[in-house]
């Protein structure tokens, strides 16, 4: 990939410095998103980590980042949300609030009950073939509409969609030692 494209990570909270490797084995240029005044840096993606969806929201809203990350995906910026990223992406947040609510998908937060709390699987991914998945406290997707399609399902529920500039996934693909996701996601 050019050395022209640089990824911006939110690094608010959560799982940020795992994707941060990622791109460093993929050879991508990256760079962290800590305060408002880093959005004036150059980036050309986004990546949204796993963590506190809630404590993620309120801090971008907090921190006027809501609006000024929300317009970028709105012009076509890939974005990729992991995890509480997918929440933050998603239009309608069951059990929570909407935060960017860019993504015609619904999220079920803490979908997997306190048992499944977090498990390990593979399963296929469309475009790459079977990926492993790592869920933590994960949601899963109930409903696409829109623009939005499927991309992975696990035992009839949605792990993967993608709209256009927006990949989301409610598993970690940077807790595996697969590059595959982060991937398609440069390849975006
Ligand atoms: N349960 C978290 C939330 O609602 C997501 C968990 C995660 O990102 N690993 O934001």
């Amino acid at each position: 990939m050019g050395s022209m494209m640089t990824v911006a990570v939110l690094a608010l909270q959560g799982a940020f410095a795992e994707h941060g490797a990622m791109l460093d084995r993929l050879g991508a240029e990256h760079f962290e998103i800590r305060q408002k005044k880093d959005l004036d840096r150059h980036f050309d993606r986004l990546i949204l980590p796993g963590g506190e969806s809630t404590v993620m929201g309120k801090l971008l809203k907090d921190c006027e980042m809501l609006e000024p990350i929300r317009q970028r995906i709105l012009e076509g910026m890939p974005v990729f949300g992991t995890c509480a990223g997918l929440i933050l992406l998603a239009e309608q947040v069951e059990d929570g609030d909407a935060h960017l609510g860019t993504m015609q998908i619904r999220a079920k937060r803490n979908a997997y009950g306190r048992q499944l709390g977090s498990f390990y699987t593979e399963a296929e991914f469309q475009g790459i073939g079977t990926v492993p998945m790592t869920f933590i406290r994960a949601p899963y997707i109930d409903r696409v509409w829109g623009e939005a399609e499927v991309l992975a399902e696990v035992d009839g529920k949605i792990v993967a969609a993608r709209q256009g500039n927006q990949l989301v996934t409610a598993f970690h693909p940077e807790l595996a030692d697969s590059l595959e996701v982060h991937q398609y996601f440069l390849n975006m």
